[in-house]
Order: structure tokens, then sequence, then C-alpha cells
């Protein structure tokens, strides 16, 4: 295995138990690794800090263990094992009314390079480093063995794996085939659309915040803005919304809405959806609405999109700020891991003052707790959301 010497004093980070290796970080490497190799980390005075997968880019190793173990079927299985008992000790893994969690959440379950959402029968794994590729079948073999009721491994990483390391995943299943599952959440059904859908096909990390929205959304009339599966306005519809608007720029995220508002509420007249983009839709919706949602794709994918990021996040609240009704409540969020809390609260202060509304804070969210951030890498808290009252 090649061995790979960091500079003095950078074992510091190792030693705090980071889980990345950046490249300006290391002295020397012994040997020419291919992407997605197993390391050895070694401080500068040749002591054993961490085994990782080598990869190519600023992030050089991704750290699988700080001990000095082999890194075989055993050393997944105790990781998978340790993954699936968090899950079932915060009761999601075996509950009648929600079919759908995060098994496996990169860093967060020290599994870096690596995410696995469960729905019913099936579990869809994503690849994020070409380490976690080149082990994708062992873990598929290990997830039907140690989640019960588990039949179906699919593996979609066509657009997850770096690009640059020249391999050509294909997305399919690795072990069993299921055609179309139902994800249920909190007991409404959603298509979970895995083979054409984003992500692993749903959004499970707006659970809780949905189920807080319901409790809002009675007598309201609700905005759900880039809806995608339509998650918002299913829980929006369940708690008595007067009528529920749907908007997303994609028209396959329409048709999946469509088809689950039917599935749960027939062709109930309160809910109706639009193919638009949010910007100009946002332009003229007047005082139509008292309950917004903004929950945008990441705006900023990396750190040097930040500086425009803010700029979107502060545009599309400021739209919002000016046009909901007096009483109205803003549920705002952002899905940007290079954009911090603070960065993000700011944007959102930025767009309520150029409103000159008064607006209060009455929750500040974040992810659920089956995408747990590892307190070593808090790089892996990602979702932020705020519900604001505006006057
Ligand atoms: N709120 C959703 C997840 C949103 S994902 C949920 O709870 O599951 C982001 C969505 O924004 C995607 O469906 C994407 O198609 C849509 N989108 C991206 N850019 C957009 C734009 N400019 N206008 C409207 N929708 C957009």
């Amino acid at each position: 295995m090649t061995t790979i010497r960091l500079k003095p004093k950078k074992e510091e980070n190792v030693l705090r138990f980071h889980p990345w290796i950046f490249s300006g970080a290391i002295q020397s490497i012994d040997g020419r690794p291919h992407e997605g190799d197993l390391v050895r980390i070694v401080s500068h005075d040749g002591s054993f800090l961490a085994i990782g997968h080598y990869q190519i880019g600023s992030i050089m190793v991704r750290i699988l263990s700080f001990e000095d173990v082999p890194i075989d079927r055993a050393f997944w299985q105790r990781r998978i094992r340790a993954a699936y008992t968090l899950r079932r000790a915060i009761s999601l893994a075996d509950t009648p009314h929600t079919n759908a969690f995060r098994l496996i959440h990169g860093e967060g379950d020290n599994l870096p390079g690596l995410v696995v959402d469960i729905y019913g029968s099936t579990a869809v794994m994503q690849a994020h480093s070409v380490g976690m590729h080149t082990v994708r079948q062992t873990l598929a073999e290990l997830l039907i063995e140690e989640v019960d009721g588990l039949r179906n491994v699919y593996y979609k990483s066509e657009g997850t794996l770096p690009f640059k390391a020249d391999i050509e995943p294909h997305d399919g299943y690795l072990i069993g085939n299921a055609s179309d599952c139902i994800a249920v959440e909190n007991g409404l059904r959603f298509h979970a659309d895995w083979l054409g859908g984003q992500k692993t096909g749903f959004f499970i990390d707006q659970r809780e915040n949905r189920a807080l929205l319901e409790r809002y959304a009675n007598g309201r009339s609700v905005l759900n803005m880039f809806c995608y599966t339509g998650g918002f306005s299913l829980y929006a519809m369940r708690g008595g919304a007067a009528l529920v608007h749907s908007v997303d720029s994609s028209a396959k995220a329409i048709e999946l809405t469509d088809r689950n508002i039917s599935m749960n509420f027939g062709s109930d007249p309160r809910h109706t959806s639009f193919t638009a983009d949010a910007f100009s839709f946002l332009n003229d919706i007047k005082d139509s609405y008292d309950l917004i949602i903004l929950d945008p794709p990441a705006f900023a994918k990396h750190r040097d999109a930040l500086h425009n990021a803010l700029q979107g996040y502060r545009r599309i609240n400021a739209k919002a700020f000016s046009q909901i009704r007096p009483g109205g409540i803003l549920f705002t969020f952002s899905c940007s891991q290079a954009v911090t809390r603070e960065q993000f609260r700011l944007a959102v202060f930025s767009a309520a003052a150029q409103s000159g509304r008064s607006v209060r804070i009455l929750h500040q969210l974040t992810q659920p707790a089956d995408h747990p951030v590892n307190i070593y890498h808090p790089e892996g808290e990602y979702l932020k959301g705020l519900v604001l009252y505006v006057e």
C-alpha cells in the first residue's frame, strides 16, 4: 500500500479526526497510487495516522480509519452495522408510517464518499469517490445482509463520481430489481423516482421540516416554490391549506408532483401546479400567498461560486418578502454546503431589510438525525432553514 507522508505539523487535523487530507498538507508520496486506491497516512516523523482512499483534487485522501486495521469486508460490515444501529436508535428504521430514510451519510457515518438511502425494500447507493465505486459490489451484498427486509440495491453514481477519474459508471441494479417504489413519509405516499429523478430519487432530508409546515398550513394559501416531488405541497394539503400552488422549472418535476398529489388526494381542486422559473413567477404574485416555501437547489456547489450564491439567496428571498401577505410565514432554505448558517442568515437579513417589513425568526431548521454531522467534520452540516413571520 502506498504511504503518504505529511509535512511537519500537518498531522494536527488528522489527530483531531478530520476526515480529509488536502494536497497542501502532503510532503511526499512513495509510489504512484491510482485514484481510489487505499493509502496509509504517516506524520512527518513516520508514525501511523490513518488509512483512506486516494483521490485526485484538492482533497487527496478521504480517511476511512484512524486505526491501523485492514480495510476488508469485515471493516465495511462494521461501519454499515454502526450506521444501521444509529437509525434504529432514533426509531427511523422500523416505523410503519415512514419507510424512507438515509442509512449512510458519508462522513457523518465515517464512510466518506458514500451515500445510501433506503426506500422500503430498496437501497439507492451513490458513490462520490472512486474508492467507494471500487467496493460497490461488496457494499451492496453487505447492505442486503445487514438491513432487515432489504432486497434490491440500485447504484446511482453516473452524476456523482468525479468525471476526471475516467471511469464510466453505469446506473443500475447491483442486486435485485424493483420497478416502481413508493416512499412512505409520515403516512404520505410518494413515487420515489430513482431511475430518472435527482439525487437518490427523493429529498428525504426535508422530512421534519415538511412536518413542521403541516402545522402552519391550516386555512393558508400556500406557494411551494422549487417543489420537485411536491413534498411540502402534500403536507400543506393534509394540514388543511385553502389552496396550494406548486412551482418548478422542470416539467418532469411537475409531472411527479401531480402524480403524488393525485395518489394521496385524488383530484382535489385546492392544488394547482405550474412549470415556471422561480424568479419570474415571483415577480407578479402580488399578495396571493400567506405561506411561501423557498427550497432552491444548491446555488453554490463550490466555494468559488459563493458570492453568486449569496446574491441568489438574497434576490429570491427579497421577492418573497416584498409580496407575501401581511401575517405570512416564509419557510426558506439553503442546501449549499459551501454556504454557512451565518452567511445564509445574513443573505436573508439583507433581503428582509430591502423590503422594509417587520420580520421575526420563528424556527431555525437543519437536516434530520438520519443525516448526522460528524462532530469532527462540521462541513457536514449543509441544510439550513429559517421560518419567518412577516408582518
Ligand atoms: N423542495 C423539494 C426539493 C427541491 S430540489 C423537496 O422538498 O423535495 C430543487 C428543485 O428546484 C428542482 O426540482 C429543480 O428542478 C428546481 N429548480 C431549479 N432551478 C429552478 C428555477 N430557476 N425555477 C424553478 N425551479 C427550479
